[in-house]
């Protein structure tokens, strides 16, 4: 019997590759949708309808955390906006090893090491602090991101412009850094 593996899933074109590359390493993907960040709900729908889409063609189980947790993502991140990706990456992963441990998943991991978008290191640092009971895969998969990209460009998926939360669509629209300009808003 194969090891299973929980895969936090942030969208379909990260998650695409890392689905592939997971079952080649042996394992039985599920995939799990907890992303209280994505704003506003209309984008959140959109980025979820993708996901499903793609876990319905790779043939992954996908559980979809019921709710939408925008208050306890604000609670974390107002106040801490400049670092606001490590109480980010800190509330989803949480949940992926809370579920994971739950379920007796042999291991978790997340779509977003293959996002040379992200903090990697923070990433691997929260990762790895929340392994437990059940351990946190870790792989640097960056390398990957354009094969990723591929698959999900034949299946025609709505494409996100901007991380997730409202400042990093700020800061994709402006040109600006929040940290720059934080005293200044
Ligand atoms: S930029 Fe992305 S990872 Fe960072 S807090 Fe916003 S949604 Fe989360």
């Amino acid at each position: 019997m194969s090891n299973t593996l929980l895969l936090h899933c942030c969208c379909a074109h990260c998650t695409a590759y890392s689905i592939e590359h997971w079952r080649k390493r042996g394992y039985e993907v599920h995939g799990l949708w907890y992303n209280p960040n994505i704003q506003p709900f209309s984008e959140y729908r959109q980025r979820l309808e993708a996901m499903q889409a793609l876990a319905d063609e790779s043939e992954m189980p996908l559980e979809t955390v019921e709710g939408y947790d925008i208050r306890e993502y604000l609670d974390r991140v107002i106040g801490n906006e400049v670092d606001r990706c490590r109480h980010c990456f800190e509330l989803r992963l949480s949940r992926v090893a809370e579920i994971a441990a739950e379920k007796g998943f042999d291991v978790f991991s997340s779509a977003l090491l293959i996002s040379p978008h992200q903090q990697h290191e923070l990433l691997r640092e929260v990762g790895e602090k929340l392994s437990g009971e059940t351990e946190f895969a870790y792989e640097d998969l960056r390398k990957r991101y354009s094969d990723s990209r591929h698959i999900t460009k034949e299946l025609d998926l709505y494409r996100q412009q901007y991380c997730g939360c409202v400042f990093s669509e700020w800061e994709r629209y402006s040109g600006l850094k929040l940290a720059d300009v934080i005293d200044k808003v």
